[in-house]
């Protein structure tokens, strides 16, 4: 059991030392976002380990040109041509050579880029797939925080790391705490290893609507479901942690990249959001990793594996967190976890449509046009009435992904 098929880690663990000497050159999908911005602070940190090779943004332009001004990556992408043009004008005044391109096809091409080592895969939603995709594909270092790729392509994108050879790490910092507890260091032994994990705890806050009642949640307004108690995120993981329909996602995900079943996975909710997940061992032994509640630790971890860096996280002041809490998730009140778990027993097909739907509905939220309550409906309802056929390859995956947008907008349009 890990997330590493067994080469790819092993090659960390043996060839670490020569890896040091090298700079990793480090291209970030949505460097604008909130993981973005976090891992630019992290890589700021240490200029003799990483140097930045490509930044992407949607239209983020004045974002973008600062962070090309001080990180001066070779290539600058934006996803339309206006704001290409616009950072272009900008960048020559700066006198910068940063080279812009435009369009989803570039970047794909700079994740797959032959002086790119390293992708941080940091955009939101189903638009991270491809270039994800492409640099699994591509045999890169692959640092994951774009969980819906994963959701959306599952045994595909496996299959892909597998047969490259990528190096897949987990930035989600539930997968990347359970991967912290779990025995990958001492590779090649992972088949028993695998054996030995008796359960593993996937810990979640609850979010910003825990405790409310079920007419309240119902009615939650965008700035509430958006007010996160620990975690300062982007809008779309903020509404799904909200609903928790973040952690089904997780969910989905953990199966994914530890290989279980999804009877061996447990949500479990610990609000003060200080231990990350934990893994259970058949002797009774429960590890947890734990730490405050900041990105820069699952990124700094990633992007220096098998080694420690400072990321700028402080110190975990233990006696003033003084208490850590755990309870049940309350399912009755956010539907939208057991959608995730059933999609998750059934197959890709089922969370390619489910991951679809949430983003049409959470979208339609933000933009005040359905309620919280509508919004996860609308899930169950496109579960209900869509219908599709296990898909078989990517062009697949993605064809279902448009048709079950379809189907969602829709739905929340009638509403
Ligand atoms: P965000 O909204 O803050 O940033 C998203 C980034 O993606 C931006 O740079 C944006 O320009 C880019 N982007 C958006 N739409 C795009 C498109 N269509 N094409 C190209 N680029 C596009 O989001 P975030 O909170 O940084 O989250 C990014 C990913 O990381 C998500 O998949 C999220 O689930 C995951 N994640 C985030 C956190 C967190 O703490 N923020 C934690 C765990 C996992
Ligand atoms: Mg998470």
């Amino acid at each position: 059991m890990s997330v590493n098929h067994q080469s790819s880690a092993s090659r960390s663990v043996y060839q670490g030392e020569a890896h040091h000497k090298k700079i990793q050159r480090v291209a970030i999908l949505g460097s604008t976002g909130s993981i973005g911005v976090s891992t630019l602070d992290v890589i700021g940190r240490h200029p003799e380990r990483f140097s930045v090779v490509a930044l992407t943004a949607n239209t983020n332009v004045q974002r973008l040109l600062s962070q090309c001004l001080t990180y001066k990556p070779r290539f600058a992408v934006m996803s339309d041509s206006t704001s290409a043009q616009k950072l272009i004008g900008l960048l020559r005044e700066a006198k910068s050579d940063t080279e812009v391109l435009s369009g989803a096809d570039a970047i794909c091409e700079i994740s797959s880029h032959q002086d790119t080592d390293t992708v941080m895969a940091a955009i939101v939603g189903g638009a991270g797939l491809l270039p994800t995709m492409a640099a699994v594909k591509s045999g890169k270092k692959v640092l994951l925080a774009n969980k819906e790729s994963l959701v959306m392509a599952g045994s595909l994108f496996m299959d892909a790391v597998a047969k490259s050879g990528a190096q897949l790490l987990p930035i989600d910092s539930e997968h990347n705490a359970i991967f912290q507890c779990l025995p990958h260091q001492s590779l090649p032994h992972q088949s028993q290893h695998q054996r030995d994990v008796r359960k593993i705890l996937l810990t979640g806050s609850g979010g910003p609507l825990r405790g409310l009642s079920t007419k309240d949640i119902r009615e939650a307004t965008p700035k509430q479901a958006c007010a996160h108690p620990n975690w300062s995120m982007g809008q779309k993981i903020s509404v799904d942690s909200a609903s928790l329909m973040n952690k089904g996602l997780e969910f989905i995900e953990a199966k994914w990249l530890f290989d279980v079943t999804p009877s061996l996975i447990e949500v479990v909710i610990h609000p003060q959001s200080i231990i990350h997940s934990m893994v259970e061992y058949v002797d009774g032994s429960v590890l947890a990793q734990l730490g405050n509640p900041d990105m820069r630790t699952p990124i700094a971890y990633g992007l220096a594996y098998p080694d420690r860096i400072d990321s700028g996280v402080s110190s975990l002041d233990i006696i003033a967190a003084a208490r850590l809490d755990f309870e049940d998730p309350h399912k009755e009140n956010f539907p939208s976890l057991q959608l995730a778990i059933n999609a998750a027993e059934s197959g890709i097909g089922a969370a390619t449509v489910l991951n679809a739907a949430n983003e049409i509905a959470v979208d339609a939220f933000l933009q005040h046009q359905v309620s919280f309550g509508q919004m996860t409906d609308s899930l169950q309802w496109v579960m209900e009435h869509a219908s599709w056929q296990e898909p078989a390859d990517l062009d697949a995956v993605v064809a279902l992904d448009g048709y079950a947008r379809s189907v969602a907008r829709q739905r929340v349009n009638s509403l």
